[in-house]
């Protein structure tokens, strides 16, 4: 990708409306724009990395067979007055809108009723059982306070996966699976070291569940850990039943600041009942569908992400989800048209900074950015055959030659 093609310019100014660091320097480094208070559009760069972590989750997903697709944002009052969430006294997040012929519509904030409503047309037997469904979707939520930048936002992409599971058993063991892959996917986008799984709030038929919870200090959620134990536990769920049940002593936690990134629900028939999802089982018999329902904040994620590494001159990616692999400088004519060879060829690993700028100007915005690798090839590294490369989380240089740099890019 060549910058000069691109309309989008880096903001030397931070942003007077933005308080949170990685809203600061997302909108001035062009990842996304701002539409009103929690509404941000996606910039080629922010769409990029989005899509990256997006692709991550998919990958991860489709390996232990789950199936995607998507539903729809527009909902029908029908399956929500059914579970009484439609009222706002039980959903205080609802966005409603109005058909012109008469009847109003629900913008998803979630997908449970409509996924629940959906399967009716599905699952009839035994047979048809175990199902699940993930999408990639649009959340719409009218959330009192939206001054985080995209950690929370109004409109928000969201990963959510359903289960349908004949009983208990079959359930919990998709849920443990889940929770497997929920660590290799944190762990891929660069946050393993800091992303805990921890017990939270559960409902009628769970004691627990799970939240996956970043350590972040500008987070808006507490967690309270013991490392020797391995236990955290969300703050909601801080009392003397569940620290007995847990096997630990409230002096032998600490706690700290974190953000939810995602989290892992047994549904039971929390759902399947109101909305009379079941199926007939061997005995020819009629039962409930066993479900479990499995978020992750997609665009919450690159946020976190962006604020758990930014330092004082930008962002910071780690490699899987930057938009681009390299940042390319070239000075002198010679530089100039090697740099543009090497962007043809790898236009989805390198961003070429072809404008006309100042060196020290483009390499100031490579760091804003947080591109992974600064390449600079002048007259001087040609005379070597070579490129300088920077990294951008240690600062450490090296010189490539151009036969070892080919060789890396062509191996990413
Ligand atoms: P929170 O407690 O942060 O409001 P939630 O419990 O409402 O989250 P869910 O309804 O379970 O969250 O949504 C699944 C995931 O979507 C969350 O784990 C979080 O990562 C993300 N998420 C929730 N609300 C928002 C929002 N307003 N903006 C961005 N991401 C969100
Ligand atoms: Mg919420």
């Amino acid at each position: 990708m060549k910058l000069s093609q691109s309309f989008v310019k880096t903001l030397r100014d931070a942003p007077k409306d933005e308080t949170a660091k990685s809203a600061k320097y997302l909108v001035r480094a062009g990842y996304v724009h701002k539409e009103l208070a929690g509404v941000y559009d996606f910039l080629p760069l922010g769409l990029k990395t989005l899509r990256n972590i997006e692709n991550i989750i998919r990958e991860e997903l489709n390996r232990v067979g789950c199936n995607e697709l998507q539903m729809t944002a527009l909902q029908n009052p029908d399956s929500w007055q059914k579970t009484e969430r439609w009222n706002s006294d039980r959903m205080d997040i609802w966005f409603k809108t109005e058909l012109s012929a008469g009847g109003e519509l629900g913008l998803g904030p979630t997908h449970e009723e409509p996924g629940t409503a959906m399967m009716k047309d599905y699952i009839k037997s035994y047979k048809d059982l175990p199902a699940n469904f993930y999408q990639f979707q649009t959340k719409f939520r009218n959330e009192l306070r939206a001054k985080s930048g995209i950690m929370r936002t109004r409109e928000f992409l969201m990963k959510d996966l359903y289960s349908f599971n004949t009983n208990k058993e079959e359930h919990d063991k998709f849920y443990h699976l889940i929770e497997e892959v929920y660590k290799k996917i944190y762990s891929r986008v660069g946050l393993g070291d800091c992303t805990y799984q921890t017990f939270a709030s559960g409902g009628a038929f769970s004691k627990y569940s799970h939240e996956f919870q970043t350590v972040l200090p500008v987070g808006e959620d507490t967690i309270y850990y013991n490392a020797d134990k391995s236990i955290v536990l969300n703050e909601e769920v801080l009392n003397d039943e569940v620290l007995a049940d847990l096997g630990v002593k409230r002096e032998e936690l600490e706690s700290t600041k974190a953000a939810e990134v995602g989290n892992i629900f047994s549904l039971g028939y929390k759902f399947s009942k109101p909305l009379d999802l079941s199926y007939t089982d061997q005995d020819g018999k009629k039962q409930l569908v066993y479900m479990g329902s499995y978020g992750i904040g997609v665009s919450r994620v690159m946020g976190v992400i962006a604020e758990k590494f930014a330092d004082d001159k930008g962002l910071v990616w780690p490699e899987e989800i930057a938009p681009y692999r390299y940042y390319l400088v070239a000075i002198g004519e010679n530089a100039e048209k090697k740099a543009e060879e090497l962007e043809k060829q790898y236009s989805e690993l390198i961003l070429l900074d072809n404008r006309n700028m100042r060196p020290g100007e483009k390499f100031a915005d490579s760091e804003l950015m947080g591109i992974p690798y600064r390449l600079v090839i002048s007259d001087k590294t040609l005379e070597k055959n070579s490129a300088e490369l920077t990294a951008r989380k240690t600062g450490e240089q090296k010189l490539l030659t151009l036969d070892e740099l080919v060789a890396i890019l062509s191996k990413v």
